[in-house]
């Protein structure tokens, strides 16, 4: 396709009172450029969606809600009486689908239910812009983003998809129409509805940019960039100006929210940067993702995961040992526990891995089981230790490689504080080093290490 547009996405706190959507309609309205626009739910909307797929019984009164809070809304927006009449239509119409029954198709069934969400508030815009004198186009992305049918994570067909969505969005794009697609949908061959993760929309605007082959793709959020470390935690944290992709999944996948670690996949193999953007502040440039950055500058990102947990399996008898290691895993796995780091002692006198902390118990009672005969058996491993409110500080950056004296400089800034580690880990990629510590102790961590790597101090 010749033209080229940009997609821009918005999320669900850009969405969140009337105010908010009219600076989005007008962020958008003032883009003369061909454009894609991708929307989330508005605030809150998916969580509702989730309580009517987990409790059917809510269902009725959770649709009664959203539909006031879409009401309401719609009403402040000021849209045409028409316009309040059309949407007021759509709006009773498409919560019909809130209502579901439990039967064995549950799951499929609940993925339509979620898709309400986007949709709602996909039209909402669309109307308004249109309203507002900007040709738009409501696109439902189950017309577009082709899945498998692995609910509540469905992965992107990237090739049917990249046909579907220039046979959709060339002709109105051709026509200077803005279409505005709903984030998080998808559909299978069979036409059954798929989202494709919480917080997926960034992924349908990554889809769609590399789809398209955009010049960027830019997430619009409540923050301005990505910072050297999360400015709640540390005052003196600066926006980056530029970071690679590397660098923002690594910093996503450890703690840092502004990208949903997925987002990127897609254009890794192609030209197109991602540039997160304020809509409160629109005129600030932001923080550009891309393959090679050019402005990238010597500062470090400093991340946190909050809220995790250490288990150590540990005991004399597991050293040299084959099938130890494999047997741990395997019982983590079978709970579906996600790892966030791992460690080993030399002596292979234990094994140390940090999970998410509501992840715990069932890992630990999965563990007694399949190491029941271990245990039993010459006490081999003697015990499966807990450490509970622990959190994780990492430091990530692209340009540590070959950088020395990184490590060294991060711990001592803990053991000048006086803080205690519990364990290390260093991407074998040398992107990123991290410290697992207390959480009383974490903000503290951020602060002491984030001022010993400032390079402009
Ligand atoms: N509305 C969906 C969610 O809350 C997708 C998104 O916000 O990106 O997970
Ligand atoms: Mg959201």
């Amino acid at each position: 396709m010749e033209i080229r547009p940009y997609i821009f996405k918005f999320g669900g706190t850009s969405l969140q009172t009337a105010e908010r959507i009219k600076e989005v309609v007008r962020i958008i309205a003032n883009y003369e450029g061909p454009l894609v626009v991708v929307t989330s739910a508005l605030a809150g909307v998916t969580n509702k969606l989730v309580e009517a797929t987990t409790n059917p019984a809510s269902a009725p009164d959770i649709s009664r809600q959203l539909f006031k809070h879409h009401m309401k809304i719609a009403g402040e927006l000021g849209l045409s009486d028409k316009g309040l009449e059309k949407f007021e239509d759509y709006l009773e119409a498409t919560l019909g689908d809130v209502s579901i029954s439990r039967t064995a198709a549950d799951v499929r069934r609940g993925e339509l239910v979620l898709s309400v969400g986007e949709r709602l508030s996909t039209e909402l815009v669309a109307r308004l812009l249109m309203e507002t004198g900007r040709k738009s186009k409501f696109i439902d992305s189950r017309d577009i983003v082709r899945t498998d049918s692995n609910w509540g994570s469905a992965r992107v067909d990237m090739n049917a998809t990249g046909a579907l969505v220039e046979r959709t969005l060339e002709k109105p794009l051709m026509d200077k129409i803005v279409p505005v697609v709903t984030g998080f949908l998808g559909s299978t061959a069979g036409g059954d509805t798929t989202t494709i993760g919480r917080n997926g929309s960034d992924l349908t605007a990554s889809v769609l940019g590399a789809c398209l082959d955009a010049p960027e793709v830019w997430i619009w959020t409540d923050v301005d960039g990505i910072c050297t470390a999360d400015p709640r935690h540390h005052k003196n944290a600066k926006i980056l100006a530029e970071i690679s992709f590397r660098e923002a999944s690594e910093a996503a996948y450890f703690g840092a929210s502004v990208l949903h670690p997925h987002t990127l996949w897609p254009l890794l193999d192609t030209e197109v940067a991602v540039r997160i953007k304020n809509t409160m502040n629109p005129a600030h440039e932001g923080t550009l993702v891309c393959a090679n950055p050019k402005k990238r500058g010597a500062n470090l990102i400093t991340t946190s995961i909050e809220n995790v947990a250490v288990i150590t399996v540990s005991g004399y008898g597991m050293a040299g040992i084959p099938g130890v290691a494999a047997t741990i895993f395997t019982a983590v796995r079978d709970v579906s526990t996600n790892i966030l780091m791992i460690s080993q002692s030399s002596a292979e006198h234990n094994i140390t891995f940090i999970v998410n902390a509501d992840e715990v118990s069932k890992t630990v009672k999965s563990l007694e089981v399949a190491l029941a005969e271990w245990i039993r058996r010459d006490h081999r491993i003697d015990r499966i230790k807990v450490v509970s409110d622990v959190a994780v500080v990492s430091v990530v950056g692209e340009n540590m490689r070959g950088r020395h004296g990184i490590a060294g400089k991060v711990f001592s800034a803990l053991g000048n504080k006086g803080i205690n580690v519990i364990a290390i880990a260093q991407g074998s990629s040398e992107y990123s080093i991290s410290a697992v510590l207390m959480m009383a102790d974490m903000r503290q961590a951020i602060e002491a290490i984030h001022s010993e790597l400032d390079t402009n101090k």
